[in-house]
């Protein structure tokens, strides 16, 4: 008399040679894709959900941080520009000479225009190269922060680029997109919203 065994899935009554043993189940030949077909789902779905628990987002206050250190290293990078554009305009002030300063005003306008476009690109070309070839800005990488896709890949050139046009979307809605960044749960800005990306602590 041969032995009875039953399939874990299906309940089905069969011989102990008709079942396979997976994960420690027996399991029968009409179960057993779909019983394989769920173990690897699973597996994945517990791989993705672990790297999403590990993984710890850089807060508000770094990000102000990380802010105010770019700014000041930007700022030093266009001193010169700056000083040649508000320089010139104060010379011209101490000289107290109307006729003077009227004179110089368009001259003086053009050179803050010129100054505003040099900072904006200056700014975006920064981030750019920065985040695209090391994954963080100075000012992140001194909070050891990185910036990362959802899925924790690098971001790579273009898309850098287009989260350093975003990111003036966050600073021209009156600063609201970067005060994202501390109510969200992941800690994302706007331009991370736009972007899909995500500041992550090294
Ligand atoms: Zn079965």
């Amino acid at each position: 008399m041969e032995a009875i065994a039953y399939c874990t899935q299906c309940g089905c009554a069969t011989t102990p040679d008709n079942l396979v043993t997976l994960a420690g189940m027996p399991v029968c030949g009409a179960c057993k894709p779909e019983f394989l077909r769920r173990l690897q789902t699973g597996a994945a779905e517990l791989g993705a959900a672990q790297a999403a628990a590990g993984r710890r987002y850089r807060g508000f206050w770094f990000r102000v941080l990380s802010y105010l250190l770019d700014s000041m290293i930007l700022g030093v990078l266009l001193a010169p520009l700056q000083f040649w554009v508000f320089g010139s305009m104060a010379f011209t002030l101490q000289a107290n000479n109307p006729a003077q300063l009227q004179a110089n005003l368009p001259g003086f306008f053009m050179r803050s225009l010129l100054l505003d476009l040099v900072t904006l690109g200056v700014t975006i070309a920064y981030a750019t190269l920065m985040i695209g070839r090391w994954g963080a800005t100075l000012g992140l990488m001194a909070i050891e922060a990185r910036v990362v896709n959802r899925d924790g890949t690098p971001l790579g050139y273009a898309k850098a680029l287009g989260r350093a046009f975003a990111i003036i979307l966050s600073g021209v809605t009156l600063g609201i997109g970067f005060l994202m960044v501390a109510f969200d749960e992941q800690k994302r800005g706007l331009h991370d919203r736009i972007c899909d990306t995500l500041v992550v602590q090294k």
